[in-house]
């Protein structure tokens, strides 16, 4: 899975993956907290790792995150819960049978080839 294309520039240290935002381009009370360092010298630290990228200087957008975890998720889920859908219908002998099969199989084939064309890639 591609993963780099979706990364953009860490914004709060501009890139670089160490913390300057505070004054005189020290590192912030936040990424000092982030790099354990002790309480009594949080302050007028110089150079620390980012703590919102790691200091790798790019971070993935949130929303690209939860969508890359939850939507094979989904997809796994949505194909099961067909599937059950069809086996029950089977069982009780609907008289929609075959329409629910034909509507399931169509659904499923399109989550089964958006995941596998997405994993590919
Ligand atoms: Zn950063
Ligand atoms: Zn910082």
């Amino acid at each position: 899975m591609e993963v780099t294309a979706n990364l953009h520039e860490c914004k709060h240290c501009t890139g670089t993956g160490t913390c300057t935002s505070a004054q005189d381009g020290a590192s912030c009370y936040a990424c000092a907290v982030r790099n354990e360092i002790p309480i009594w010298r949080r302050k007028k630290q110089y150079g620390l790792m980012c703590g919102s990228c790691g200091g790798i200087g790019k971070a993935e957008p949130m929303t690209e995150r939860i969508n890359k975890r939850i939507a094979p998720l989904l997809a796994i889920y949505l194909s099961i819960a067909l599937v059950v859908f069809v086996i029950l219908a089977a069982f009780s002998e609907n008289k929609f049978f075959s329409e629910i099969l034909a509507f399931s199989s169509a659904i499923i084939g399109a989550v089964v080839g958006f995941y596998f064309s997405n994993r590919v890639k």
